[in-house]
């Protein structure tokens, strides 16, 4: 299929941006590996795509204080080589190969990914895993939105028509850090049908903040915060049980081309028990 005409432009800064979106059914053109599948199936027609590739300061990838910010323009197969993010930022390291092909890792951006919020998509469950925090600017300033409030419903987020998502913020790895990552797809590359981010942080009595999200079971990346209660604190064969048995409370997918709900919730014990063998190691 050919999309419905529109027409482009390219920003040349936020404030152009903001101007551009301004008028009505425009859209902010990142990567557009997502957003041009959707023109091409007649999925959304914009009257006007906003090209914000030009616009500068998206594309770093900085280390503040604790935190590190990863520009909307970072793309992910930038991100994929970043020794920062392979130090400071594990889970998005070890999720990154999952993310398509390197054709479209070449060209889709972190903020594409977090914006379009594909609830089958690595990168939003990764934000939430991590606890991190959204950077948006738009015409009346600039907010940060954490990721448990940015993920509204079905491809639908904080943002407003006339925001940019400008950067994400990640709380950096420290000593304590553990992070475990898995996903079922039909092949490499493929949208998964059940994915698992996590993140916790060690201490003598055993795994504390344990932060457990899902992708690809519910209309955004969900947290299993049953089976995070279930992790917390003593290790073992009992809290292991306690914690596949808590995700039948904390999840509640549908059936959908790809598997039964009755089998994504199987596969969501299968990657949890993966998990944790993973969070039990130290990175690095
Ligand atoms: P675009 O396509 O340009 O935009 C996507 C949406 O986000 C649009 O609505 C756009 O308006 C909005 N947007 C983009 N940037 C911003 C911003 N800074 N501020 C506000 N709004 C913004 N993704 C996965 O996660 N896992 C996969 O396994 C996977 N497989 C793929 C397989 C194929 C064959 C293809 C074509 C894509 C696949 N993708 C996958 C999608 C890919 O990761 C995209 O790059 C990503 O989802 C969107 O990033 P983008 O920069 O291309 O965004």
């Amino acid at each position: 299929m050919k999309p419905a005409p529109f027409g482009y432009a390219k920003a040349r800064s936020l404030e152009h941006a903001f101007e551009l979106l301004g008028s009505s059914e425009a859209r902010v053109l990142a990567g557009g590996q997502s957003l041009m599948a959707t023109l091409n199936m007649r999925l959304s027609a914009p009257r006007l795509l906003v090209d914000i590739n030009q616009i500068e300061g998206l594309s770093n990838i900085t280390r503040r204080g604790g935190a590190l910010e990863i520009g909307a323009l970072v793309r992910h197969a930038q991100a994929e080589s970043s020794e920062l993010i392979a130090r400071d930022a594990p889970l998005i390291a070890l999720a990154m190969p999952h993310i398509g092909h390197p054709a479209i890792r070449n060209r889709g951006t972190i903020g594409g990914s977090i914006a379009f919020a594909d609830p089958a998509a690595e990168l939003p469950a990764c934000l939430l895993a991590l606890g991190g925090e959204v950077e948006i600017a738009g015409p009346d300033g600039r907010r940060s939105v954490k990721a448990d409030e940015f993920f509204k419903g079905l491809f639908d987020t904080a943002l407003l028509p006339a925001d940019v998502l400008t950067a994400i913020r990640i709380p950096a790895a420290t000593p304590e850090t553990r992070v475990g990552f898995a996903e079922f797809s039909r092949r490499l590359g493929d949208y998964a049908m059940v994915g698992l981010a996590a993140c916790a942080r060690a201490y003598p009595q055993g795994l504390g903040d344990v932060r457990l999200a899902y992708f690809g079971v519910g209309a955004t990346p969900q947290r299993a915060r049953g089976a995070e209660v279930a992790l917390t604190g003593a290790a073992g064969e009992a809290s292991v049980d306690k914690a596949i048995a808590a995700l039948q409370h904390d999840l509640d997918p549908s059936d959908d081309v790809q598997a039964t709900a009755k089998l994504k919730k199987h596969l969501a014990g299968v990657l949890l028990k993966r998990v944790i063998r993973q969070l039990a190691e130290p990175q690095g």
